[in-house]
């Protein structure tokens, strides 16, 4: 059977399965999106994209954009960052605030909640939050090559009213000396990077410079795809990323849009979408999908 054949077999499959999960409600912009929405789209390293379901709806990419805020500044400050953040998984929840007492305020990783204010705290040094977000906004649509993707200031606003546990991680990083700018900037513009949207056609474009493709612009050293690719698989679905590892095999960010960027290096940049959520904030249908697209493709990294 061809991807493309596969692909709309795998939008039937998980469509017929029942199990959805439930949207983010803390966030009560999310919570008003239906969850029984499926889309899929692949890049391939020849430049063809492949889709089926709702592959142009536009979601949340949320926590997702934290890799993209990663790439654009280990470009600027490079190994510096490691000083302020770790590169071990947590086994914690993305927003939790436990280790982060033990450890005086160095984060675990980038991709859990205090890790990435702490990035977009990098993002802001000598620039205006406005300046910060054109920054990772920018970095998206040259990687995808489409101007189109925007912020959807009304999911910003929403956060922003409900964000108490990432407040209290930014004043909690900033005691530490960890934060260098005003706990409220950091966090209004993480809100409105996290408030990025994007559908999957454009997502998996975008991604295409983290899996290396032959067709992606140049972005991003091999050192630095190598590097995200790594702490994707280890910390990208947070204390669901060894579960993630065993059924999927592939480096992979989620977000609590719903939204899953998947990375075959040098051969395919897959994103996903499917609203309801696991139990770890990741995309129920849309781990599924990736388990099985990974079966017809043989794309895991350990073979
Ligand atoms: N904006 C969300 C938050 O900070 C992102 C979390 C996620 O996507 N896992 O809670």
């Amino acid at each position: 059977m061809e991807l493309q054949d596969f692909l709309h077999d795998l939008n039937r499959q998980i469509r017929d399965q029942g199990d959805w999960g439930k949207v983010a409600d803390y966030i009560p912009e999310l919570g008003r999106v239906a969850p029984d929405q499926f889309g899929i789209a692949v890049a391939l390293a020849d430049g063809k994209v492949l889709e089926a379901g709702q592959a142009r709806q536009g979601f949340s990419i949320q926590s997702i954009s934290k890799v993209f805020a990663l790439a654009c500044v280990l470009g600027r400050i490079g190994e510096q960052l490691w000083s302020r953040v770790g590169r071990e998984p947590s086994g914690d929840r993305f927003d939790s605030i436990l280790l982060l007492e033990q450890e005086k305020g160095r984060p675990r990783n980038p991709f859990i909640n205090a890790g990435a204010l702490v990035v977009t705290d990098e993002l802001l040094t000598g620039r205006s939050p406005q300046q910060a977000l054109s920054e990772v906004v920018g970095f998206l649509r040259q990687a995808s090559g489409d101007d189109a993707i925007h912020i959807d200031k009304a999911v910003a606003r929403s956060e922003a009213q409900t964000g108490h546990r990432n407040a209290a991680l930014a004043h909690y990083l900033r005691s530490f000396g960890n934060l260098k700018n005003p706990p409220d900037h950091v966090i209004g513009t993480y809100f409105h990077q996290c408030a990025i949207e994007m559908d999957c056609v454009q997502l998996a474009l975008a991604g295409r410079v983290i899996a290396g493709l032959d067709c992606a612009p140049a972005l991003l050293s091999p050192v630095k795809q190598r590097r995200i690719n790594a702490l994707m698989m280890t910390c990208g679905q947070y204390d669901g990323s060894g579960n993630f590892a065993f059924r999927v095999g592939m480096p992979a960010k989620s977000g609590v849009g719903g939204g899953l960027l998947v990375i075959a290096p040098g051969r395919a940049s897959i994103a996903i979408w499917s609203p309801g959520l696991d139990g770890w904030g990741n995309s129920l249908a849309g781990t599924l999908a990736a388990e099985r697209l990974a079966e017809f493709t043989g794309w895991s990294v350990f073979g």
